[in-house]
């Protein structure tokens, strides 16, 4: 590009250059059609070759096909194949190929579901995945949604409705008067909430200190007998999946009795909610009806593309009040304007994405593929603990699966020679006081073929991992 060029003209002809737009989607194409036989985790040289994005603020412009073919060369290379289909850490989930498409062609219409008249089809599309939703989880008929970039804003959100509407039943309007002269809340969760929970409840200003922590059982589920008393002034955080082991909070014999105490329970089920779309798990959230507000993400287990998070409220005035310091007072506009259930007002159009996922599999293909994942989950579970050496700790109801070795440097080391295999990925947690190795099934992708050839990969780095010195 030469200098004295101006910038407008140059856009107005990249804006014309079909050959640009093309050469990114057949870049995109070929990585997608080759991620699920590359190496997991990124290779050396292609953790070494970032050093091409490490350079000082480039002065003049750099023509836009070098730009994307920067990204194509040294980015691609330098990802981690999460999208494929043995990618086992955290809680990661794949992408359905309609999603994939359906947010590459929304990517043109760049649009912001704020109100109605930003986006009419963002608005009609969020208000049709509510309903959806609502249906799928079986849910309240007035609940609404919340469609925000994950489940730690839907966290976030879902409890700041709990403290608009607790404190109102307490007479205090938090809007007006903040938080410093509020009567006092009770929060009440348990010591295996998700960190994001840490972390919702310090940016509300409850205080980690002020919170109850209630011991768990021997799969991370709060004990419903050591649950106190609670009241108009307590909220009650539940838990759909444990992030490590995947259990389930017993909802059936807390929720109905806590809610009928006044307190607003609200459940992360960032991935586990899902369960409840499937006919033969569905028994593992019988009973979250009864809650007032619910997190669920699109980008884990339904395998949305990344920046899909679901806030579910049962409390239209308290989400709205919450987010939008209306107060008690409603604005009823015949359309739904997204910005009133979100904290942000932009936000780009992740429902697209959202509603070509559900749309593309219906009830079914959820069912079939979420269904999978425990299955393979299972397989997982039932192939290493035929192995010496291996133990899992965990009840597998889900997704989720907790390996261990005979000594932690064993499952360190274990664990660290699977990922430098590359074969699949997996990390590690703390369970009980030692190291575990966390499989985390969640993509549409995994065969029994993949798991059997993960479970292969295991063994080799377990049996390297005994013939290496004790650290
Ligand atoms: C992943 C996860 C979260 C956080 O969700 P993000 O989408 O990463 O923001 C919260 N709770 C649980 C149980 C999770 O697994």
């Amino acid at each position: 590009m030469k200098k004295q060029e101006h910038i407008q003209t140059q856009l107005y002809q990249d804006s014309k250059n079909q050959q640009l737009f093309e050469e990114a989607q057949k870049f995109g194409f070929d990585y997608l059609t080759t991620v699920f036989d590359r190496t997991v985790f990124p290779t050396e040289k292609a953790l070494a070759d970032l050093k091409h994005f490490q350079e000082t603020m480039p002065t003049s412009p750099t023509a836009a096909n070098e730009v994307i073919r920067l990204l194509n060369t040294y980015g691609a290379p330098a990802t981690v194949a999460t999208l494929g289909a043995r990618y086992f850490g955290f809680v990661s989930g794949s992408a359905v190929p309609a999603g994939l498409a359906a947010k590459s062609l929304a990517t043109f219409w760049d649009q912001a579901p704020a109100m109605h008249v930003l986006s009419p089809i963002g608005s009609t599309l969020e208000t049709v995945v509510e309903s959806w939703l609502k249906e799928l989880f079986n849910l309240p008929n007035n609940t609404v949604a919340g469609f925000v970039s994950g489940t730690s804003m839907a966290n976030f959100c879902g409890l700041a409705a709990a403290r608009y509407r607790q404190l109102s039943k307490l007479g205090w309007d938090m809007n007006a008067n903040g938080i410093f002269d509020a009567p006092k809340l009770r929060i009440v969760t348990g010591k295996h909430a998700h960190s994001t929970i840490l972390k919702s409840i310090t940016l509300l200003g409850f205080g980690k200190n002020n919170t109850e922590w209630i011991d768990v059982d021997d799969q991370g589920r709060i004990r419903p007998d050591l649950i106190p008393e609670l009241d108009d002034s307590s909220i009650l955080i539940l838990q759909a999946g444990n992030v490590n082991s995947g259990s389930f909070d017993n909802f059936e014999s807390i929720c109905e009795k806590a809610r009928k105490a006044g307190a607003w329970i609200h459940i992360d089920g960032a991935f586990g909610l899902w369960a409840g779309a499937v006919e033969k798990l569905s028994y593992l959230t019988k009973g979250i009806e009864h809650a007032n507000s619910w997190a669920v993400d699109g980008h884990k287990t339904l395998n949305t593309p990344y920046d899909s998070g679901i806030l579910l409220c049962s409390d239209e005035e308290a989400l709205r009040s919450a987010l939008h310091m209306s107060g008690s007072y409603i604005v009823t506009s015949e359309q739904r304007d997204g910005m009133f259930y979100t904290p942000e007002m932009s936000r780009r159009a992740r429902i697209i994405e959202l509603w070509a996922t559900i749309k593309n599999l219906g009830r079914q293909g959820i069912d079939e593929m979420v269904y999978g994942m425990f299955q393979r989950a299972l397989q997982f579970s039932n192939e290493l603990s035929k192995i010496k050496g291996f133990t899992i700790l965990n009840e597998v109801v889900f997704n989720q699966v907790l390996l261990q070795c005979e000594t932690d440097d064993i499952t360190q080391k274990t664990m660290k020679g699977v990922q430098e295999l590359r074969e699949c990925w997996v990390g590690g947690s703390i369970w009980g006081g030692k190291k575990v190795i966390r499989i985390s099934v969640c993509s549409w992708a995994t065969t029994a073929e993949d798991v059997s050839r993960s479970v292969r990969s295991f063994e080799k780095a377990l049996l390297e991992a005994q013939q290496q010195p004790v650290a």
